[in-house]
């Protein structure tokens, strides 16, 4: 009776207390609270610049390596740092990549080298991967090497990203030049609903999976991109049946490629899904798309 009488009594006070405490985060609030706190920290307008303005470096004439002939030379830095997929990981407060060493699949669109990974949730932890690392000493030792070697990183590996925001960031994080020089680059994207499909997609609390980041990432691909070669996005179909038209609200940033040597449009499924066929609109659009965007430019 008395515990009765107590809890009656406390009711009010409980519910004063709840109305002065702040308001609990949804999921969708938490996320995106953590992406902005641990964004990676955009270059300095001062680095993003050319990487000298000063006078042409010398070639270094006692040095057998620099001796060699330029196209053997870029040879070698092809096999030190080039040829590979790269999966490009977000870390708190920057990005990271881990070089694939699968056999399984050329490009590892799955990521099967780095399935335990707590992906594609916000932010990586660093201590969940074992990240990759670039032979600094080898690309510090000179300028010219440098200078080099630094196109054949960008120009020559195939950049894998599962997630629109890491190009974002990237751009943000390397000079424009070296995104210029990228030739290959791989997106997977989970297709939990289309951008423009729904008006809850206008909220910038679904970032990354809002419209404006939508259209900045196939933005930075049309206009920062020249040197993008071969594009492979591989849609996470969640809905395997959705119509796939040229006229949806998430196409039209697409429509605007062009110059693609090779466009590759993929689907793929969760493993614990039943794999269903996408149904007949799905070979036409994928047809008519890669046409556009294999158009020259
Ligand atoms: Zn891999």
């Amino acid at each position: 009776m008395f515990r009765h009488l107590l809890s009656i009594l406390c009711l009010p006070v409980l519910l004063v207390i709840m109305c002065f405490l702040p308001p609990q985060y949804t999921n969708q609030e938490r996320n995106h609270k953590i992406r902005l706190e641990n964004a990676p920290n955009p270059l300095r307008l001062k680095h993003r610049r050319e990487l000298s303005t000063g006078p042409k470096p010398r070639l270094q004439a006692d040095s057998r390596l620099l001796r060699l002939p330029a196209e053997i030379r870029l040879q070698i830095w092809y096999e030190v740092f080039g040829g590979e997929v790269l999966h490009l990981v977000q870390l708190p407060k920057r990005l990271g990549h881990v070089r694939c060493c699968s056999t399984l699949n050329a490009t590892d669109a799955p990521r099967s080298c780095i399935l335990d990974y707590r992906g594609p949730g916000p932010i990586t932890q660093p201590a969940d991967i074992k990240l990759s690392s670039l032979d600094l000493a080898l690309l510090q030792s000179c300028r010219q090497i440098y200078t080099e070697a630094v196109d054949v990183i960008y120009a020559t590996n195939l950049f894998d990203l599962d997630d629109v925001s890491t190009l974002l960031y990237l751009s943000q994080t390397i000079r424009p030049q070296r995104l210029a020089a990228i030739k290959y680059l791989q997106l997977t994207w989970e297709l939990l609903w289309a951008p423009f499909s729904i008006p809850e997609t206008k909220d910038p609390i679904l970032f990354p999976n809002d419209d404006a980041t939508w259209v900045t990432f196939w933005r930075l691909i049309e206009t920062q991109m020249p040197g993008l070669l071969e594009l492979t996005f591989v849609v996470q179909a969640m809905y395997p049946k959705m119509d796939w038209s040229l006229d949806e609200g998430w196409v039209q940033p697409l429509l605007r490629i062009r110059g693609l040597k090779e466009f590759r449009l993929e689907l793929s499924y969760p493993t614990n899904m039943t794999v269903e066929l996408p149904n007949e609109t799905f070979e036409p659009f994928r047809q008519r798309l890669t046409e556009i965007m294999c158009t020259a430019a």
